[in-house]
């Protein structure tokens, strides 16, 4: 058995607004306009090929992500795990799962895997779910092995992705299966992750990330985490950033999670808060995070450049231009070893 990544789509929530051109997303091409979303497909043997394909678990679905897997394989996946509740992750949940109901001879539910409170999140922005998918609790930290595919598990680890989005969390996927099996990490939108200091050595272990870049530089009001803290001009850091980690304390953003968060959550919390009082060792870019976890491969996606522009008067980037920018990024700050790419949809990688 191979395991195999799929990029279903790699785009942020709205890849380009009516009325606009983005140099990375062309507006003609439908495989352009999809959030980002992944498949971890099982095949039998070395080699990807439709054929071998055992089973096939979704990752996030939104914009497109159905008419993309009309369009690739064309097979209802075994389960579903979700980072989160926004529209751009969760849109496409419905066409999946109704897909599963109306051909399934015995009317079968979808099963999801998401933290209590992103199925709470799922279910107030989409009530009908109800009746046509399963929940599977995933708790903060905790391997949960996958009931349809032998072997497969994911964790949960919370992160914080703003007060719209409580119980968001990036997923670690290992396959137990074979002890040399790699994992990978799908981080999800995020601004920045609450791991506890035990977490970081777990997550070390992914051979490949797949981070949210929405923007080369510091913007947090945008709640999503940058490639890089410092300012453009000079490298110095961000003072967009140093303003909002000052107007909200660590402790508040964990609060905010735990407003509706059952004792699972709080208990992991209680931990996080004890280790982090304040921002000291927590990573905000993709290269602070690469720092800390020494993961090899990075694949940046969900880039729109947006707050590039509007508040560093930096150019939004096309696809070649983020992957060149960043290397260089990587190589005169030491992160030399680190393999990085921008995946475009329908790149499939090996792991
Ligand atoms: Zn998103
Ligand atoms: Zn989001």
């Amino acid at each position: 058995m191979s395991l195999f990544i799929r990029v279903n789509g790699c785009g942020n929530a709205w890849p380009v607004f009516l009325g606009t051109e983005h140099p990375f997303y062309d507006r003609m091409n439908a495989d352009d306009m999809g959030s980002a979303s992944y498949a971890v497909i099982g095949c039998m043997g070395k080699n990807y090929s439709p054929r071998t394909i055992e089973w096939e678990i979704i990752i996030d679905a939104g914009h497109n992500t159905v008419p993309f897997l009309l369009k690739n394989e064309n097979r209802i996946p075994e389960a579903l795990f979700l980072t989160h509740a926004h529209p751009d992750h969760i849109t496409g949940v419905d066409w999946i799962a109704q897909s599963l109901k109306y051909t399934s001879t015995d009317s079968r539910k979808l099963p999801v895997y998401a933290t209590d409170l992103c199925r709470q999140q799922v279910l107030e922005t989409i009530p009908h779910l109800m009746n046509a998918v399963v929940f599977n609790e995933l708790k903060p930290g905790r391997k949960e092995f996958v009931k349809e595919v032998p072997g497969l598990a994911v964790t949960a680890f919370p992160v914080y992705h703003g007060e719209s989005s409580q119980g968001a969390a990036m997923l670690l996927v290992e396959y137990a299966q074979d002890a040399d099996a790699p994992s990978v990490l799908f981080t999800g939108d995020l601004l920045f992750p609450f791991l506890r200091n035990e977490d970081y050595a777990t997550i070390s272990k992914a051979k490949v990330m797949y981070i949210d870049c929405s923007n080369r530089f510091s913007y947090p009001a945008s709640n999503h985490i940058s490639f890089t803290t410092s300012k453009p001009e000079n490298g110095k850091v961000s003072n967009y950033l140093e303003e909002w980690q000052y107007k909200n304390p660590v402790e508040r953003c964990a609060a905010l999670q735990l407003k509706d968060a059952n004792e699972d959550y709080r208990r992991y919390f209680d931990r996080f808060i004890q280790e982090n009082n304040n921002y000291a060792n927590i990573p905000f870019s993709v290269m602070e995070f690469l720092k800390k976890t020494g993961i090899p491969i990075v694949q940046l996606v969900h880039y729109s450049g947006y707050h590039d522009l509007k508040h560093y008067r930096q150019d939004e980037l096309d696809q070649k231009a983020l992957q060149k920018w960043a290397k260089r990024l990587l190589a005169v700050t030491g992160l030399k070893n680190v393999r990085l790419d921008v995946p475009k949809t329908g790149i499939i990688l090996k792991l």
